[in-house]
């Protein structure tokens, strides 16, 4: 048990020192092109530790400007010139202890855009069903308590608030492990629940990919997904300003757990040249 916890900390060690090398190197590369403003997106699963993300925000706050959903739509169609580097907020899964997170967003005047699964929202009043099936799709234990999940009247405060919501599929199936049909019935059943139980926003149009690995994304489903959204937001690293038409947006997955130091070289794209390899891995 004690060479266990041992190790874990070895490791946890080694990762902050690794960052940190990498993060060194980015911040004396970009001091030689500062011309290059970033439009990144971030998405943050657990929410449990507000101080945690007060820190983070604050920050976040005094490099990125925060740009509403909306906002990053419009510059996603128009392609203008971003006057500063730019950070929409994303989060994912629904879990309920993101209403934690309603007043620090307003407090920092963020927009945010979270992605559900409409089907475990639907779902959650079965005590028989919901527990095993979030088991499946979250791949935790099948206790009520760790799953919780916002239910409708959550999702429309949070609209309310001024925030929206995007489509994380029904139930968040590794999808490339289903077949068309499994794909098809899945997917339509969450945009019908959405469009059934909230007002309708433009991020409805929005899809996050379960998961959202390399190795959970194949060209079948992106072929059917991107005849069906306008975007989807995947797990990958990487900045959005200057590429052309894409419909794949990267985003920096970031622990609100981890030393500032990490975030900061996660955001200034010093492991986008590992994530750009990974990506040909779905081509070939
Ligand atoms: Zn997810």
């Amino acid at each position: 048990m004690y060479s266990k916890i041992k190790m874990l900390l070895f490791k946890k060690n080694l990762r902050n020192y690794f960052c940190r090398i990498i993060n060194r190197i980015n911040l004396f590369l970009n001091f030689k092109n500062n011309s290059k403003i970033q439009l990144r997106v971030l998405i943050i699963h657990s929410t449990d530790n507000k101080n945690e993300l007060v820190k983070l925000l604050s920050h976040l706050n005094k490099k990125w400007s925060f740009i509403t959903p909306d906002q990053f739509f419009k510059f996603m169609e128009s392609k203008q010139n971003l006057k500063k580097p730019s950070l929409l907020i994303t989060f994912d899964d629904g879990f309920k202890n993101n209403l934690n997170v309603i007043p620090i967003l307003k407090r920092f005047s963020i927009s945010a855009l979270f992605f559900v699964c409409p089907g475990l929202v639907e779902l959650q009043s079965s005590n028989l069903l919901f527990p095993l099936l979030a088991k499946k799709s979250f791949g935790i234990s099948p206790t009520k308590r760790d799953i919780e999940l916002l239910n409708w009247d959550d999702l429309r405060f949070i609209q309310k608030q001024g925030h929206s919501i995007g489509n994380h599929s029904s139930f968040h199936y590794q999808l490339n492990k289903l077949n068309r049909e499994q794909l098809i019935e899945d997917i339509n059943l969450s945009k019908r629940l959405l469009e059934k139980n909230l007002t309708y926003n433009q991020s409805f149009e929005s899809f996050s990919y379960p998961f959202g690995g390399v190795k959970h994304i194949n060209l079948l489903c992106l072929s059917f997904l991107s005849r069906n959204f306008k975007y989807i937001f995947s797990g990958i690293r990487g900045d959005n300003n200057n590429r052309n038409k894409s419909k794949m947006i990267f985003r920096d997955a970031v622990s609100i757990n981890d030393h500032l130091e990490i975030t900061d070289s996660f955001l200034m794209g010093g492991f986008d040249f590992y994530y750009r390899f990974q990506l040909l891995k779905i081509i070939f």
